[in-house]
């Protein structure tokens, strides 16, 4: 084979951690500043500031260093107390993992789950709303990213708001690739990281937070702080007259200013669309080769992962083995209940640009051949030019 396991891949086509943008890497290049240096905190300041307009605030955002799974851990451990009914919100294992944190802090969880190529359905949450007036906080996953699918996160964030709940959403993974902002769902934490959409490595977690978040966190004894899990360790850190808690990420935070930079920078209307083409296009191609989409339907298709559904009589891990050795390029694998069953194409920051839904589609169809699955690689790739050219 062409390609060792011992040599980094040619390209890495994966829902995350994806390649950073050169110039982010550039960025983590820079001086590591002391933290109690004023210019740092200068520089601290400027980019919470950043991320604010990024996330589209009004009020200022908390960032955590930790990747992702520090917030959603930190926003259950924060916001859920013994006292609190949970509606959680499953349509995939991410959706799903959040209702085993959000047990450890209330024994009352109630669930709605749906096949996981499928999305909630806004009218189930008003049904159970409406059974259920106890309902003290929802969660949701926004884009279940082991299964590719988007759950419609404004609409239920609508029927949260006027129930009066508190509503989580994870959005790590659509947060930057598609337009979603944490006022437009209404939601009172709202985590997402720099490592998904916006090209930065794992390593930090961006979070919404709305006034009354701030109050039931502080209202809540059992809320960390003192404590890695703490979110209200961090509501001042933006500001120069507070010390940190402890040692921000440093290197992480100059790579995130430069990705904030660059999504601010090409516009993040022309981010998202560049998102949607090239998600458009692979999908086009999955259909010429033959192949179905995970997601029940189209129009829950994810513009920032592509999942394709495992043809039968064809091993998965075995097919991702045979892309990588045969063409360098990386897919990821499903997880837990979809691990097996689908293989997920990437469209994230610097891999959202159809050119490599060609590549993807090529390297995806070859390997199919030579596992004996008759699959059209021509058709595939002439599908996805077609989409890409009718919107040049
Ligand atoms: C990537 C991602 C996270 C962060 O989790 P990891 O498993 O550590 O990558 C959380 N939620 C969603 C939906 C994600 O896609």
């Amino acid at each position: 084979m062409r390609y060792s396991d011992h040599a980094e891949p040619v390209l890495t086509l994966t829902s995350g951690p994806v390649n950073a943008y050169p110039d982010v890497l550039r960025g983590l290049g820079r001086t590591v500043l002391y933290d109690y240096d004023p210019a740092f905190q200068a520089f601290y300041e400027k980019v919470v500031d950043k991320t604010r307009r990024a996330m589209r605030l009004s009020t200022r955002p908390v960032i955590l260093h930790g990747e992702p799974v520090l917030g959603l851990e930190a926003a259950a451990a924060s916001l859920i107390t013994p006292g609190d009914t949970v509606l959680n919100l499953a349509s995939g294992v991410y959706g799903k993992g959040f209702g085993y944190w959000a047990k450890r802090y209330s024994p009352n969880l109630l669930e709605i789950e749906t096949a996981y190529n499928e999305a909630i359905d806004p009218q189930a949450v008003r049904d159970m709303l409406r059974e259920h007036p106890e309902v003290s906080v929802v969660s949701v996953c926004h884009h279940d990213t082991p299964s590719g699918t988007i759950n419609p996160i404004d609409e239920i964030g609508a029927l949260v708001s006027a129930h009066g709940a508190y509503l989580i959403v994870d959005a790590v993974s659509s947060f930057g690739g598609m337009k979603t902002h944490p006022e437009d769902c209404k939601a009172d934490l709202y985590v997402t990281g720099p490592n998904k959409c916006l090209g930065a490595p794992p390593g930090l977690t961006m979070m919404g937070v709305s006034p009354r978040a701030w109050d039931k966190m502080k209202a809540n004894p059992a809320a960390p702080r003192a404590s890695m899990l703490s979110i209200l360790d961090w509501e001042q850190a933006w500001s120069r007259a507070e010390p940190f808690p402890f040692t921000p990420s440093v290197a992480e935070m100059n790579g995130l200013d430069v990705a904030l930079d660059l999504y601010l920078g090409e516009g993040p209307e022309a981010v998202w669309a560049r998102h949607a083409l090239t998600a458009k296009a692979t999908r086009a191609g999955i259909r010429a080769m033959g192949l179905s989409l995970w997601a029940a339907r189209e129009a829950i298709a994810s513009p920032t992962t592509t999942a394709v559904r495992t043809p039968d009589g064809i091993d998965e891990a075995a097919l991702r083995r045979a892309v990588r050795a045969r063409y360098g390029v990386v897919f990821s694998s499903g997880r837990s209940e979809t691990l097996g069953k689908l293989t997920r194409i990437g469209h994230m920051g610097p891999t959202a640009q159809p050119i490599y839904a060609v590549a993807a589609l090529a390297a995806l169809g070859g390997a199919l051949r030579a596992e004996g699955y008759e699959a059209d690689v021509g058709a595939a790739v002439a599908a996805a030019m077609a989409v890409s050219d009718a919107d040049a």
